[in-house]
């Protein structure tokens, strides 16, 4: 695929993010939409941007962020589909976050199905827990997320590995997984998902 929002053949993007915290989803799907053209969607910083707003819904949003719990799946499709919807029609789409379980992944394909399109591809980041612990409480120093705490993040990590791990065969059985190694310099990760997608099928 070359610099712009479509592949050679005129097709859009649509990729989803697969990742434990600290891997690189956001750094990752922000250099892969400058390079693709297709709009980056982080389904925590647009659940982060809904738990600002003064109300019931905000301060429910930003008590299951704080927890590192995940928000319930309703909430999450409601804030996410219809961003996703709109990118799917104009320059295709990364989403980084979502899906996160399986009922998610279920409501994924019925999203991308009932819009005659297919999810080309689920780029899973890995890399080993002590790793990604050390770069979260690297970036809590800097950011100050609620949820970067060593204790709220060993929560994170449990919630994926009990919940979201499972997306992992669950994309591996439908031929869509890629799986890449994040722990290596992040100009590294790049040029590895690139290399990997280039054989993309649509
Ligand atoms: P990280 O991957 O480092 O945990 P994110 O910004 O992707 O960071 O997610 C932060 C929090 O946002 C999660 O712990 C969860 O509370 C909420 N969240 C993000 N994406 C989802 C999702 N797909 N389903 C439910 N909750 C989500």
């Amino acid at each position: 695929m070359k610099n712009d929002q479509h592949d050679e053949t005129g097709r859009t993007l649509r990729l989803l993010m697969l990742a434990p915290p600290g891997a690189g989803k956001g750094t990752q799907g922000e250099r892969l939409a400058a390079w693709s053209g297709a709009e980056h969607i982080a389904a925590g910083d647009l659940l982060r941007a809904a738990a600002q707003g003064q109300t019931e819904l905000g301060r429910e949003i930003a008590a299951y962020q704080a927890s590192g719990d995940l928000v319930p799946d309703q909430i999450v499709l409601d804030v996410l589909l219809p961003a996703a919807a709109e990118a799917a029609a104009r320059s295709g789409f990364i989403l980084d976050g979502f899906p996160r379980n399986l009922p998610q992944a279920m409501a994924a394909a019925e999203f991308a199905a009932g819009r005659g399109f297919t999810l080309q591809a689920t780029i899973y980041l890995q890399a080993p827990e002590a790793v990604l612990m050390e770069r979260l409480l690297a970036r809590a120093r800097q950011e100050g997320r609620s949820d970067d705490t060593a204790e709220v993040i060993k929560h994170r990590f449990q919630v994926f590995a009990q919940t979201t791990a499972a997306l992992v065969p669950y994309y591996e059985e439908r031929g869509i997984l890629v799986t890449v190694n994040a722990d290596q310099p992040p100009d590294a990760v790049t040029a590895e998902i690139k290399d990997r997608l280039a054989g993309l099928s649509d």
